[in-house]
């Protein structure tokens, strides 16, 4: 997606040669209008999926999340990264190695919302090793529902999350794929 990448360049920050900062337009500050472009062009991307329902993982997931699901007419299901009280009954839950922060969560689900007739596209921020779509995945897939593709704003290709989608016959649908982070440089792959 064009403007993707070309935000990505103009204000994207290689923090490393493994992580991107996008604060200033997703992942802290939010640009509502980029989000809704986005979530127009997943919901023309799987117009033909049959999709019943949105899944996103909290919190970076959810705004592009949010402007998907409204383009597709479905509702949106975010992913709590950690119970309370209130979350206690009729959950499932699965450990996530989170990318980020080096640590584990339980990703978690009030059963409730996902059920066996739905057609699930999950959406996410980035794809890095795969953890955290996997996970969904497991939940999603543990209700008997159909998990009909992923969509990532910003995949970065050189880690090994598409490939273990791929391999397990999941749908991957990047927005802008990155080749190389390194020297403060951010490089994508062509289309
Ligand atoms: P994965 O589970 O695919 O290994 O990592 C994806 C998750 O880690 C995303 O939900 C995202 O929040 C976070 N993440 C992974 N790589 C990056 C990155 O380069 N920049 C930012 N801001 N988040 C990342």
């Amino acid at each position: 997606m064009r403007e993707l990448k070309e935000r990505i360049l103009k204000d994207g920050q290689a923090l490393n040669e493994a992580v991107l900062k996008v604060d200033s337009f997703i992942n802290h500050q939010v640009d509502p209008n980029l989000m809704e472009n986005i979530g127009k062009t997943f919901a023309d991307k799987f117009a033909d999926d049959g999709v019943t329902k949105v899944v996103t993982i909290e919190s970076s997931g959810i705004a592009p999340s949010v402007f998907t699901a409204k383009a597709m007419n479905v509702n949106l299901v975010i992913l709590k990264k950690s119970t309370s009280k209130i979350l206690e009954d009729n959950i499932s839950q699965t450990e996530v190695a989170s990318y980020t922060k080096g640590t584990e969560y339980q990703l978690t689900l009030n059963k409730k919302y996902i059920n066996r007739n739905d057609r699930v596209l999950i959406i996410d921020d980035f794809l890095a090793r795969g953890e955290a779509a996997q996970g969904a995945i497991r939940l999603i897939e543990a209700q008997g529902a159909e998990v009909v593709g992923v969509g990532i704003l910003i995949e970065k290709a050189f880690q090994s999350g598409n490939k273990a989608l791929r391999d397990k016959g999941y749908t991957v649908c990047s927005l802008a794929r990155i080749k190389n982070l390194s020297d403060g440089h951010i490089e994508f792959l062509e289309d």
